[in-house]
């Protein structure tokens, strides 16, 4: 993301007479010296005029008034100024208006601290306190917090996104109003709010911000609610842990949860990551030996990386290291099965018995004779071996 080249686009709507600022979080981080996201546009112009103006746009959300501009290689959300429309349904504004206000555009959106626009000249035009509320490290609604919530719960998740992200408390009336109005997200499709969950889980502060659900008892009205989350921030280190899956995996072992992939499923995942997750934790309650061929080469350096990430999460020690592993898994003699001297076709063709689960078993005895080296992985001693058991077989 580059700031010049959003500048070009500002620089452009206001060559053809429009109003336009950089808006929303990106202003946010800026002022906090954060890691800058993407770079979001707000502009008097109507969409169809944001499509005539530039060479290429993608109508992404025209109906919401966004549009996507194409520039030097980077794209931009540029969104048309809106009014908070009514929200009859809990889901999206009934109507959306347009407006030509910066001002009206700003009073719809969900916090102080991401209802500021960067002025071209570096400025910040800031009509609700937002950069007072940085200084105070405060999560506010803009206006009334109870109407605010109403016509949107799930900006409760947010607010508790934002709380882990960094590290900030809730103003009071903020805090008051979520607690009375928790229920609300019952309205709020799990989709919605397991996006922001995930958001949460990836902060910073996370141990704080489950703290809180619990403390404001939101857990009751998310998927698989109430929790049994002890919340123990003298112990779990979240910065250890590295992906989606691995902090899912800590959230439900934390819990005890027995079957992950069926607790899963009322939060909506995708099937992927539902199986991602199950396996990181069935693994991790396996207790692998992390130096151990066999188990290298059965999970793959990725998979036992993420359950040593999850080893030190809960406050273990772990011995082993990411280059012992990655050395052991070079010397394996094979990576996958298909790098194997012989198939299941060998085998049938050798021990002459009708196909059933042996052919499996046999293979998977072989596979580990020779991840271990103690069966070279050559066609003609391996049918050599077969040949001995065999024997040994028949004799004993
Ligand atoms: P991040 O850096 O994590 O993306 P963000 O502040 O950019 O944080 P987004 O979800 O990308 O968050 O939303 C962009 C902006 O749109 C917000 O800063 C806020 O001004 C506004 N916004 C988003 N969702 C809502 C909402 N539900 N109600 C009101 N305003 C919202
Ligand atoms: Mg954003």
């Amino acid at each position: 993301m580059s700031f010049s080249k959003a500048e070009k686009v500002i620089e452009q709507l206001k060559n053809n007479g429009y109003d336009a600022y950089i808006v929303g979080g990106v202003v946010r981080d800026l002022l906090l010296k954060k890691p800058l996201g993407d770079i979001d546009i707000a502009t008097s112009a109507l969409p169809e005029d944001v499509q005539r103006i530039f060479e290429k746009t993608i109508p992404v959300g025209i109906e919401h008034g966004t549009v996507i501009v194409r520039m030097d290689g980077e794209s931009y959300e540029v969104t048309t100024f809106r009014k908070e429309g009514k929200y009859e349904d809990y889901r999206h504004p009934s109507e959306v208006e347009f407006h030509d206000s910066i001002e009206v555009d700003l009073s719809r959106r969900d916090f102080t601290i991401n209802a500021m626009a960067l002025r071209q000249d570096g400025t910040v035009f800031d009509p609700f306190g937002g950069k007072k509320d940085l200084e105070k490290k405060l999560i506010r609604a803009v206006g009334n917090p109870q109407e605010r919530f109403r016509e949107d719960p799930l900006r409760m998740m947010r607010a508790l996104r934002f709380l882990s992200a960094l590290g900030f408390s809730l103003d009071n009336e903020t805090y008051k109003a979520l607690k009375m109005n928790a229920e609300l997200l019952n309205k709020i499709s799990v989709e919605r709010i397991r996006e922001e969950f995930e958001k949460l889980l990836a902060g910073l502060h996370c141990e704080e911000a489950l703290q809180f659900i619990l403390e404001a008892e939101l857990d009751q009205y998310l998927p698989n609610g109430p929790f049994e989350f002890e919340v123990n921030p003298a112990v779990f280190k979240w910065e250890t842990l590295s992906s989606n899956e691995e902090r899912w995996a800590a959230f439900l072992l934390s819990m005890g949860i027995s079957n992950p992939f069926d607790w899963l499923h009322a939060w909506k995942p995708s099937n992927q990551k539902r199986k991602q997750v199950s396996h990181l934790v069935d693994l991790y309650r396996d207790d692998p030996e992390f130096k151990n061929p066999v188990t290298i080469y059965k999970n793959g350096l990725e998979r036992l990386s993420s359950v040593m990430r999850l080893k030190q999460f809960f406050g273990n020690q772990v011995s082993t290291t990411r280059k012992e592993m990655d050395a052991i898994y070079e010397r394996l003699p094979i990576h996958k099965r298909s790098e194997l001297a012989v198939d299941g076709n060998d085998l049938q063709a050798q021990v002459k018995q009708p196909p059933g689960p042996w052919i499996a078993e046999l293979l998977e005895t072989i596979e580990c004779r020779v991840v271990t080296g103690t069966l070279k992985n050559d066609p003609g001693e391996i049918k050599e071996w077969i040949t001995q058991c065999n024997q040994a077989q028949e004799n004993g």
